[in-house]
């Protein structure tokens, strides 16, 4: 599975599910939004594996994503997750930090877990440098070609200005001849364990008219608390108690059925996702004006009125209708237009790179 195909489900609601396997990591990048050390929580690994059991043949994700934290943290668990998974046909992705790297070679439980995957993401910036070094990470993600899983860069730079991000992609571009696609994102209140999200959308304070959907709303989240949300800004994933609109259940007590229809089924989700909290505000509570984007959304429990009026209005076959339509119309305009929106505009293409495509695997037209 290649990176365009996996970004471009993602403001498709229910159709991927994001898992957490520790909030641990052995690496200290300053720019960590999940505060993450070694001695953070994780969620019971029994509790995961029954949660990935109910997925069924007619009821899963396409995808589960495993990240952290460092999710090779817990190599076997990793395996396990995506055999389980992929019994029911879905597929896994992997996002690492690259601790293990620093050894010159890929540990075998650790490239057992990396086999069990779909795909691979590699965490790299200026930061993750300082730790890891790029020669290491190179090295690594070679190995991991080799061994005939897709492969991904996840990089994080200050912006499109940004000269770090300049040379990183040209050098990876050399590197892997073309054969290996990035994600470019812009240091924000997300981090590497919200891998596809962003935000800080400023755009939707400045114009709160505008109806900016949230695709961020569309894949579920197990946190480290084993807390299931509906989305992956990391101040809501570890909000306690989440707020009510966000939270979908827990791994101990639902099931993927129950998740997934509590996904579908929201009124306030259901708008989130298809115009944005902005909107609801303007709309509904003209007035209150939320403080930003993501706080305004987080914040709507403190706002009844907007929140009954998303109710009323999501609830019937409306509500359900602009849902898809809005999830629709960002599943054609397809990957690169959603990284535009939620990443780096300014390397954006580079989610998709032509050499990774199905007809360049067989020689065809580059
Ligand atoms: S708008 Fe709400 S659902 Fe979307 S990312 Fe922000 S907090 Fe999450």
């Amino acid at each position: 599975m290649e990176l365009a195909e996996l970004v471009g489900l993602r403001p498709v609601p229910g159709a991927g599910l994001l898992l957490t396997l520790t909030r641990r990591c052995p690496l200290s990048c300053a720019h960590c939004s999940t505060s993450s050390t070694m001695a953070g929580e994780e969620p019971d690994g029994s509790h995961l594996l029954r949660f990935l059991g109910t997925f069924t043949a007619e009821d899963r994700p396409e995808l589960v994503m495993l990240t952290g934290g460092e999710p090779l943290l817990r190599p076997e668990l990793a395996a396990e997750c995506a055999a389980t998974a992929r019994a029911a046909g879905t597929r896994t992705a992997l996002l690492s930090g690259m601790f293990f790297a620093r050894e010159g070679r890929i540990p075998a439980r650790i490239l057992r877990a990396v086999t069990a995957a779909d795909h691979f993401s590699a965490s790299l910036d200026a930061f993750h440098e300082r730790e890891v070094s790029r020669a290491e990470v190179f090295r690594a993600v070679h190995r991991v070609l080799d061994a005939g899983v897709p492969a991904s860069f996840h990089l994080t730079g200050t912006g499109a200005g940004d000269p770090y991000l300049a040379e990183v992609t040209a050098a990876i571009r050399r590197e892997f001849d073309d054969r290996v696609p990035m994600l470019v994102n812009e240091v924000r209140a997300v981090g590497r364990a919200a891998g596809w999200a962003a935000a800080g959308r400023t755009a939707a304070a400045a114009d709160p008219d505008r109806a900016l959907p949230c695709a961020m709303a569309a894949w579920p989240v197990v946190a480290f608390d084993g807390t299931v949300l509906a989305c992956c800004n990391q101040q809501a994933v570890d909000r306690r108690p989440a707020p009510a609109h966000l939270r979908l259940g827990h791994i101990a007590e639902d099931d993927w059925a129950t998740v997934r229809s509590r996904t579908l089924a929201s009124p306030v989700l259901r708008l989130i996702r298809a115009v944005g909290p902005a909107h609801l505000y303007a709309r509904y509570g003209p007035g209150a004006a939320p403080a930003g984007y993501c706080a305004g959304c987080r914040d709507l429990p403190g706002h009844p009125a907007v929140t009954a009026g998303a109710v009323r209005d999501g609830a019937g076959p409306v509500g359900e209708l602009l849902d898809r339509e809005a999830a629709r119309i960002q599943y054609q305009a397809g990957p690169v237009e959603l990284v535009g929106r939620h990443g780096c505009a300014a390397y954006a293409p580079l989610v998709d790179l032509p050499r990774t495509r199905p007809a360049a695997v067989g020689g065809g037209p580059r």
